[in-house]
């Protein structure tokens, strides 16, 4: 479905499918403003009446050229059926130049022998607006949602009342749900033949724990796919306007985890090694760490006035920047208030900004 703030007065949109699946979103989009075109070999009754009323638009063959190229939006709605060997319609819509999505997801798991399936959404920094349009699809067609809390959960405002939410959140020293417990309870709601959305915070990839759900899925034959996320790790700097790598001034950038402490024998990161590599340090879960991880990138060489920003709560309504220098770390330790979740730049693009 489209966002539900988006404004569509007078925009042509093209609808493919005719099933009830796509008389929701038929409906969805003229409440929007949107005039609406369906092109389907069959249409469901409701959609049949709109058309009758002169509501909607009946369009021939997708095949059509003018048909695409005359929308401003395309919307692939048909059902698993209604798109067997019929026109890759995505693929039309690129051609033509015209966004296109897909409401009940291209690229799908096929559901397992339960009817149920898992999707891990990776929801971005937690600002509604950055979650991705398969993710927001993905989102609106579950039947439950397994959330984190730094995912974007305003969004679970649109959900329909029905959809059962399950708050597996990881608070750091706080209340917490056991990997194993969220990998069986992922496991359990799609035998139940449920549809799962696992909304995760960033990009599920990314120190997300993301595939080890995807292997407990595997390994319990629960079909699983995967829709990519903003990671905090690129866009939380960003929102505070500070680039990862800036021409002339650095040709890269390293993610890493803070989690360790650098003198924690759990720590598998190479310091002094990141110290001399001359690209931008980007440091998630670092924020207790990071007056440990100054000193040793000091005694590894790097100079006391690096730039150092720590960019709290990226793009929510409490978002914080605090600027140092890895001097200034170690002598007075972190600036007041700085707190969880927080993604810290190290290098000279964060001066910028
Ligand atoms: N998979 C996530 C990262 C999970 S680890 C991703 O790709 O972004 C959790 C860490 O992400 C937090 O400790 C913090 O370092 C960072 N983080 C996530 N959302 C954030 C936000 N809105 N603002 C600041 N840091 C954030």
């Amino acid at each position: 479905m489209t966002p539900a703030g988006w404004q569509l007065d007078g925009v042509p949109v093209l609808v493919v499918g005719g099933s009830a699946h796509a008389l929701g979103e038929v409906v969805r989009l003229r409440e929007q403003g949107a005039h609406v075109t369906v092109v389907a070999d069959e249409l469901a009754p409701a959609l049949d009446d709109l058309v009758d009323r002169g509501l909607v638009q009946r369009g021939a063959d997708v095949t059509e050229p003018e048909l695409v190229a005359e929308s401003r939006l395309v919307v692939d709605a048909r059902t698993p059926d209604e798109r067997a060997g019929g026109p890759d319609v995505r693929r039309l819509a690129r051609e033509a130049g015209v966004p296109a999505y897909g409401v009940s997801g291209q690229d799908a798991a096929s559901p397992g022998e339960s009817g149920g399936s898992v999707v891990l959404v990776g929801g971005g920094p937690g600002h509604p607006g950055l979650l991705t349009r398969d993710g927001y699809a993905e989102l609106l067609a579950a039947d439950v949602v397994v959330t984190d809390r730094l995912a974007p959960v305003s969004l679970l405002a649109d959900l329909p009342g029905d959809v059962e939410v399950i708050d597996v959140s990881k608070i750091p020293r706080g209340r917490f749900t056991p990997q194993q417990e969220i990998n069986a309870i992922l496991v359990r709601e799609a035998r139940a033949g449920r549809r799962v959305v696992r909304l995760k915070g960033g990009d599920s990839f990314v120190f997300g724990r993301g595939f080890e759900e995807v292997e407990a899925c595997r390994e319990a034959g629960v079909p699983v796919t995967v829709v990519p996320g903003v990671t905090s790790a690129v866009s939380v700097p960003e929102l505070a306007g500070i680039p990862v790598t800036h021409r002339g001034v650095v040709q890269g950038f390293t993610v890493v985890s803070g989690h360790a402490a650098p003198d924690d024998p759990r720590s598998t990161v190479d310091w002094a090694a990141l110290a001399r590599v001359g690209t931008t340090i980007v440091v998630l879960m670092g924020v207790e760490t990071l007056p440990a991880i100054a000193r040793t990138l000091l005694d590894a060489g790097r100079a006391p006035e690096t730039p150092v920003a720590c960019v709290m709560d990226g793009g929510l309504p409490s978002m914080r920047v605090a600027r140092s220098t890895l001097g200034r770390l170690v002598d007075d330790g972190l600036p007041d208030g700085m707190k969880p979740p927080a993604v810290t730049v190290i290098g000279e693009v964060a001066a910028l900004g």
